[in-house]
């Protein structure tokens, strides 16, 4: 029997710590080609999937700016971050013959195609698996936001926010409280005004703002992103206002 995907389209938002495996840091390819075995199980569905990549496995301009660094510049070491994660993504991914292209949102010619929305969207028709590197392009943003964005633009039916070892949302950190208990569904406003550690609030914001659901699940859980894409009730969704 054929399984029939809930969702068309999808943004999956991938964090930097995905890439870095137990270390917590830098690039580790035999993380991401676990990952990838598991994207492509979902590709293989027919769904037409856009990656946000982030780049806290190498960079975090917060961090430098703590330091003294000017924030906008160590965002912008952020940005570059991401670009260098998505390059071994699509390695592991054309490795294991899955189409892709990188689109960053600062230019670089050399290496991936600029962001062009269209050209974005043609690619996901031509099941082209699309990587979103350089986050938003702006210092002051995350690719939080950068998911929320792109799914906005590319008219994604939902954001997959792949957690790491956590596999929802919950009312308390459940790693530090035993009391804690997940959310089955929230909507935005809930996640704003409760404070959940989701996504920041720009992204939350932006993703209420534009009727965008979200599925937070666990990614070091396999066969978990497939089993979202077919609607099953894992992790937590967020929708509606
Ligand atoms: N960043 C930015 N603008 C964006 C996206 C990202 O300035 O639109 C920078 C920011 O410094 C951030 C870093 O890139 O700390 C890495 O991105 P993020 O923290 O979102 O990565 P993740 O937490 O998903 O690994």
């Amino acid at each position: 029997m054929t399984q029939e995907p809930k969702y068309k389209r999808v943004v999956l938002k991938l964090s930097g710590e995905a890439i870095a495996g137990e270390k917590g840091f830098g690039i580790n390819p035999l993380v991401i080609k676990e990952m990838v075995a598991e994207i492509k199980d979902v590709y293989e569905l027919g769904v037409e999937i856009a990656i946000v990549v982030g780049g806290g496995n190498i960079w975090r301009g917060n961090i430098g700016s703590e330091m003294g660094m000017d924030r906008a510049q160590a965002d912008y070491m952020g940005m570059l971050a991401t670009v260098m994660n998505a390059l071994a993504l699509q390695d592991v991914l054309e490795n294991n013959d899955v189409p892709t292209r990188v689109q960053t949102s600062i230019e670089m010619r050399q290496i991936a195609e600029p962001y062009i929305r269209r050209r974005a969207m043609r690619h996901l028709e031509k099941k082209r698996v699309v990587i979103f590197a350089g986050g938003t392009g702006n210092p002051y943003f995350t690719t939080d936001t950068t998911a929320a964005l792109r799914a906005a633009e590319i008219e994604a039916d939902v954001i997959l926010m792949a957690k790491n070892n956590v596999d929802g949302v919950y009312n308390a950190d459940p790693r530090e409280d035993a009391s804690a208990t997940k959310y089955d569904n929230l909507t935005h406003l809930e996640v704003i005004s409760k404070g959940l550690k989701v996504m920041d609030s720009t992204a939350s914001s932006l993703s209420m703002d534009n009727d965008i659901p979200l599925v937070v699940f666990n990614l070091n859980e396999p066969g978990n992103i497939r089993r979202v894409v077919l609607g099953e009730n894992i992790g937590t969704t967020v929708s509606g206002k």
